[in-house]
Parts: structure tokens; sequence; C-alpha cells
């Protein structure tokens, strides 16, 4: 626990859930002096929304479940409104039918079995939140038996006939299949809390959950940043981190009707990192644009160096021919990769369709392929539109690491950095790509190093 001077100027670089879920928790702990710089136009990073025909669409993140309890409070607070999802479907490209969740999970177990492994689930998950630090993974190393793929975790402990029920949430939520994602992440996702949703959303239960905003995740963060300081158009040019921090930057400000490009330096005594950890992109923030020296640590360099993403694409069409039979449609079996995974139709009165798509690594399929797969599907489902599509996002979604250097300690490593050159880092990568686990983690971070 530190307690810093509560005028220390504190900037911090990402206007994304991680950044400004940090600036609102410095806020809230006395901190006068913070500045968030966001490169966008907008705030919310992958928390992306819009309006199409007078009503609200996400093509970022969009759920919030009971779990949500920070959310939950801040949104009470800046008084960002939710609604409920209703039920959803399952749809097998293969048989063209579709089908309740629990009946489509089920299809390879019996029920009998599929109760008691659920059953079980709520006992293994307990006994693994004492391994699971209250923030982030450090110490997860110390334990082997979470060193291992997700699906490696549920065989280990005779869960596999709950495979399909969890590719829903997490293969098809676009964090890879089960024998890719590394246990501690899927486990963090599936609280108890979480799975028990999860079973009663699955069994089409009446419950008020999952939740989404009224107008958007994005509007919600753009609430939020209201209250705090926030530069946007902030193109960084340089970090140079000694006893002060130096950050050279240009942004956008209006002179009479036109919007001129000014140069900036602003100078802070602590940095907080709220992008995509990933080394290429750090690289770009900590390279010099004059002199191409780039600012990064060797430790620093060697440990994002070990991130990896999985690009995730969110494809909007205007289908006004098509009526689908649920807002909200999970294709299973887990199609192949770049075929679409998720299907929503978020109102009845409004033709705006999403669809979630995975890629690998190197971006194939391409945006083509993926946009085709899309128009296949559609097409089976008796739309004949034939245009273009609406929108097209590929995000660098899920910044992580395998589960064998999470074995060989990069969590401990990665938490070791915290303070070092009076620098933080705070999102996806330390805390799981989910809005909660990162205000969780912002929060933790705050109060223990500010
Ligand atoms: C399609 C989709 C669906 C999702 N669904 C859900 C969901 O239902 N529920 C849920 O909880 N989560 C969901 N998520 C995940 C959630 O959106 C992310 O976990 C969260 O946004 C990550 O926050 P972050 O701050 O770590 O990173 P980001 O959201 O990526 O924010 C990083 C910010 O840094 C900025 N930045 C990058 N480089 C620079 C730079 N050089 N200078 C200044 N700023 C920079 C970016 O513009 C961005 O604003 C979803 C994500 C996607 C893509």
């Amino acid at each position: 626990m530190s307690n810093k001077n509560k005028n220390s100027r504190i900037g911090i670089v990402g206007g994304g859930p991680g950044g400004l879920s940090t600036a609102y928790y410095l806020k809230k702990k006395g901190y006068t002096q913070v500045t968030v710089l966001e490169k966008l136009p907008e705030v919310g990073g992958l928390c992306n929304s819009i309006t199409f025909e007078n009503r609200s669409f996400d093509l970022g993140a969009n759920y919030l479940t009971p779990a949500y309890k920070k959310t939950l409070k801040i949104a009470k607070e800046v008084g960002a409104k939710l609604y409920v999802e209703t039920k959803a479907y399952c749809y097998n490209p293969e048989t063209g039918k579709y089908s309740s969740i629990l009946k489509a999970v089920t299809r390879d177990v019996s029920f009998f079995k599929f109760s008691w492994q659920a059953i079980r689930y709520f006992f293994e998950r307990r006994k693994v939140s004492k391994k699971l630090p209250k923030a982030g993974y450090k110490g997860v190393s110390q334990h082997p038996d979470l060193a291992c793929s997700f699906e490696d975790w549920l065989r280990d402990k005779n869960l596999l006939g709950l495979k399909e029920l969890f590719h829903i949430p997490i293969t098809l939520m676009g964090y890879g299949k089960l024998h890719e994602i590394p246990a501690p992440y899927a486990l963090t996702y599936m609280s108890n809390y979480t799975f028990l949703t999860l079973l009663m959303f699955g069994a089409g239960l009446p419950i008020p959950w999952p939740k989404r905003f009224i107008y958007g995740f994005q509007r919600f963060w753009e609430k939020v940043s209201w209250n705090l300081t926030v530069i946007k158009n902030a193109d960084i040019h340089s970090i140079k981190r000694g006893d002060e921090i130096q950050v050279h930057f240009t942004t956008l400000e209006h002179d009479m009707n036109q919007l001129i490009k000014v140069e900036k330096q602003m100078t802070f005594d602590y940095l907080v990192l709220a992008v995509p950890l990933t080394l290429p992109i750090l690289e770009n923030l900590f390279t010099d644009s004059n002199t191409g020296h780039c600012e990064l640590t060797n430790e620093e360099k060697r440990l994002f160096s070990k991130v990896v993403t999985h690009p995730f694409c969110l494809t909007t069409f205007i289908l006004r021919d098509l009526k689908l039979p649920r807002r909200l449609v999970n294709l299973l079996p887990v199609p192949e990769l770049g075929k679409p995974y998720i299907i929503t139709q978020q109102f009845d009165d409004n033709p705006l369709v999403s669809f979630y798509s995975r890629t690998d690594e190197h971006n194939q399929p391409d945006r083509e392929k993926v946009i085709d797969y899309i128009k296949d599907l559609y097409s089976q489902l008796g739309s004949q539109y034939e245009g273009e599509c609406f929108t097209h996002d590929r995000w660098t979604y899920f910044p992580h690491v395998e589960a064998l250097t999470i074995k060989e300690g990069f969590y401990d490593h990665l938490e070791e950095l915290q303070g070092k050159n009076n620098t933080y880092f705070t999102g996806g990568l330390m805390a799981f790509e989910l809005i909660e686990p990162i205000l969780n983690y912002s929060d933790n971070l705050v109060n223990e190093y500010f």
C-alpha cells in the first residue's frame, strides 16, 4: 500500500476501459492531476458504439453479467441505463437447424452427465479461487494444475461433458478453442457467478441477464470520461522516462471553424500504460519519431515479445429481409476459423445484423473471405441481399500468453515491472480481456501503488 503525493502528475496512455477506469479510481482516491491521452477522436477502445435508424449498437464489447459489480456501480453513478438481452438460440450450419442452447450443448453427452458435471464445476471452481490472486495472475505459476489449457484442466477434473457449453462464451467470443486458451484466463472468466448465469441463460430460464447499455458500451465510457481530463486525438511522438516523464505529442484544437494540429509536451511523475500491451504497439509508442531510438528496457522488450493476440472481426449488414428466431444466435458445432461464430439482430424493428468471426494471428482469412462466409450464411438463412457490408472492424483482441509462458513465471516478472521507471501497466493483458476484470485490476493497481 502506497500513498503518493495527491498532486503527483499522472499520465495515462490509452482511453479504453483500462485507462479510464484507472483515471476514475485515481480521482476517487484524491489525485488531482491525472491526464488520459487517447490517440483516437473517441474514448472506449474496444467498446465502440454506433447508431443506426435511431437504435444504438455495439461493434465491440456488449454484455454485462451480474458479476460486473464495479461496472454496474459506475454505470449507476453516471446514469448509464441498461436493458436485458432476450433468450438465445443455436444454429447448426451443417444441418441448417435451430435448437435451444441446452439441446445443442448436450448433443454428445447425456443430460444426467451434463448436470452432474455442472454441479461439480462449482466445487472445482471454488477450489481455484484460492489459487487465483484478487486481480491479475501473480503467483499462478506456482500452481502446476493451472499451467495448462482449459481443455486439459476440464479433462483432469473429468468435466469434459461441459465442453460444448464453454465453447459459447469462450470460443465463440473469440478467446480461442478450449485446447488453446490457458486455464487461468478461462477460469477468471467462468467464475461461479458467471457460470450460474450461463447455465440459467442456456436453459432458457427467465433471468434478467445478460444486459446491454441502451446507448451502447462506448457511450457509457464517454459519460465516465466527462468527469476526467482526457486529451483525444493525441498522437504521441516520444516518451522519455528519467526523474520526470516527458511526453511529446500532437493533438487537434479548434481554431474558429477549423481543426488545427498543435504540438504539445507534458511532464508527468508517473506513467500508466493502458494500450494493448503488445511489443509492436509499445515499440511504436516508445520509439522517438525523430531519432528512431526505442526507450523500452530490455526486460520490457523480453516480456512483451511473448504477448499474442486474436484478431476478432465484427461485420454488420443491413438485412431487411432476414428475421432470426432469436436476437442472439450461436453457431454450433464451432465453425472453422473465419466463418461467423455468432449472429445478433438486436432489435425486432431494426435491420442491422452483426456477425462475429475470428481470424488467425496472420489475419487470415482476409476481409473478402470473411465477408464471403457471412454472405453464404445469411443466404442459407433466407436473405437475398446482394450489397456490401455496412461496417467491418477487425480488433486487436485478447492480448495474452501461452500456458507454458504462464508456467515459466511470465506474470510474476510482469508484476515486478509495476513501478519500475515510474511506469505502471493495466488492461486486458494484465487482467483478462473483459471489462469487469480490467476494472478490478485498475482498482487494485491504484490501491496498491498510489
Ligand atoms: C467484438 C468484441 C466483443 C466484446 N464483448 C465484450 C463483452 O460482451 N463484455 C466484456 O466485458 N468485454 C467484451 N469485449 C472485451 C472488451 O472490450 C476489452 O476487454 C476491453 O475494451 C479492453 O480494454 P483495454 O483498456 O485493455 O484496451 P482497449 O479497449 O483496446 O483500449 C486501449 C485504448 O488505447 C488506445 N491507444 C492505442 N494506442 C495508443 C497510442 N499510441 N496512444 C494513445 N492511445 C492509444 C486505443 O485507441 C484504445 O482506446 C469485447 C471486445 C470485442 C472486440
